[in-house]
């Protein structure tokens, strides 16, 4: 699911990270884009338009675009709404189970959405995560074969579910779980309702009833996430007569195109507990908002780097910095304080994305010439090594001098070569980038 989304949203901020500067236009451009994505992901209109809005809101104001990396802020500024719509940064597996025991958890759904299965799925879960003593009883009194299902997909869980009694109302089973619960010491008991094949009056009044006897501490709607609005439309209609308190995405494992599940909660406002990821007992994953945006955006190093940029970097070197390039300067001294920020940042590899006017053969380039977060201790210890004239001016470096300073620092002269050549080529790009008006340093700095 989401992998057409992803290469969609992967194209557009392909285009906007590999830029110095980045112009209201720009970003609006990159805004169509993104909703014609969302809407091609069967994302629901209002939902879209809503986020968009956001986005654009925050992305054109003037911090962005004149920071020095603005690719990157929109990124992590989609990526933060993509979190917000999907419902925050609400505790995953944010189950409610408190209260005297047994807790009821009511299962609903319509038929074939996958409601047996991941109420079995639920009960292990529980019993595995919660270390709770769970049962499971099935209402569907309609459908003797899914009441033995149940029974049947609970054994190989290893979790209880009630004996089987013919001839019961649900209302019966519900009243006889309850007690069952009580009387043999169960902490929770997932009760899973009859589903129809459509919403009608008399299986919502039905499990309405079951819900007031039973007084569930959650009443979880099981929807199929292949079924793309028909999902929302039905979570919409459960809840009015239910007042639901979580939703279960089932068949996020397919190949749908996921907007359902993306605007879910922004139709809704209720919040997704758990997706279904797999026919196995162990496939329902904690619904986490953040790490499916993650997911969506490919984009979780820069999003981690922006956020960590915005509180370690050095504003006033970067400031420094950015005047000197826009000179076309960079010694040996600048490049120790980008070593040492990085090094701060989390490393070489996540922050070469960040540094505008980099693209991927420059990245390449880069790699090649040995350039790796390992190497980030020695070359700053190599330059230690030197004197400040010799910082300033790398030209007066000849083979003594190399020497004294490969003693110096623990390494050989070749490393000491391979760090000159490596200024070289990032003096050079910095000159560029000057030239271009475009500012450089770190990211998230004023220009
Ligand atoms: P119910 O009629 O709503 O109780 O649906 P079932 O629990 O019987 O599920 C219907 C079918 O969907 C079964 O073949 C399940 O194995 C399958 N299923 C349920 N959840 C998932 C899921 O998350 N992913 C996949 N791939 N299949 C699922």
């Amino acid at each position: 699911m989401f992998d057409a989304l992803s290469e969609r949203l992967t194209g557009v901020f392909d285009r906007i990270t590999g830029r110095g500067a980045l112009s209201e236009k720009d970003v609006d451009a990159a805004l169509r884009e993104i909703r014609v994505a969302l809407l091609e992901a069967d994302v629901a209109l209002p939902a879209v338009k809503d986020f968009v809005n956001r986005v654009r809101e925050k992305a054109v104001g003037e911090e962005v675009i004149r920071a020095v990396a603005p690719g990157q802020q929109v990124v992590k500024i989609v990526h933060d709404e993509l979190v917000n719509l999907l419902g925050g940064e609400e505790e995953p597996d944010g189950l409610h189970l408190e209260g005297e025991p047994p807790v009821a958890i009511l299962m609903a759904g319509l038929q074939g959405s996958g409601k047996t299965t991941t109420t079995a799925k639920l009960a292990k879960r529980i019993t595995d995560r919660h270390r709770k003593k769970v049962l499971v009883a099935s209402l569907d009194t309609r459908r003797p074969a899914a009441m033995e299902q149940l029974a049947q997909m609970a054994e190989k869980a290893g979790v209880a579910s009630l004996p089987i009694v013919k001839g019961q109302t649900a209302v019966e089973i519900a009243r006889r779980a309850m007690q069952a619960g009580r009387l043999q010491g169960y902490d929770v008991v997932i009760l899973d309702t009859a589903g129809r094949t459509s919403i009608d009056e008399e299986m919502m009044g039905e499990a309405a009833r079951i819900a007031e006897i039973t007084r569930p501490r959650e009443t979880i709607l099981v929807a199929d996430a292949l079924t793309g609005q028909d999902a929302v439309e039905t979570a919409r209609r459960f809840d009015e007569r239910l007042k639901l308190t979580g939703l279960v995405l089932t068949r996020m494992d397919g190949d749908g195109r996921g907007g359902a599940a993306l605007s879910m909660r922004w139709v809704t406002g209720l919040p997704i507990k758990f997706i279904g990821t797999s026919e196995k007992i162990d496939g329902l994953d904690a619904f986490d908002a953040k790490r499916l945006a993650g997911r969506i955006l490919g984009r979780g190093d820069i999003v981690s780097l922006v956020e960590r940029a915005a509180q370690d970097v050095d504003q006033e070197k970067a400031e420094k910095l950015a005047r000197k390039m826009a000179k076309g300067k960079f010694d040996l001294e600048d490049m120790r304080d980008q070593l040492k920020q990085l090094q701060k940042m989390g490393g070489l590899s996540g922050i070469m994305g960040f540094l505008p006017g980099m693209n991927k053969q420059m990245k390449g380039q880069m790699a090649a010439a040995g350039f790796d977060d390992t190497m980030l201790k020695r070359q700053e210890a190599i330059i230690l090594s030197m004197t400040p004239e010799e910082r300033a001016k790398p030209d007066i470096l000849k083979a003594s001098r190399k020497r004294r300073i490969a003693m110096g620092a623990g390494v050989d002269v070749p490393d000491v070569n391979k760090l000159l050549k490596m200024h070289r080529q990032m003096a050079d790009m910095m000159k560029k980038m000057g030239k271009k008006g475009g500012r450089g340093g770190m990211p998230g700095m004023p220009g």
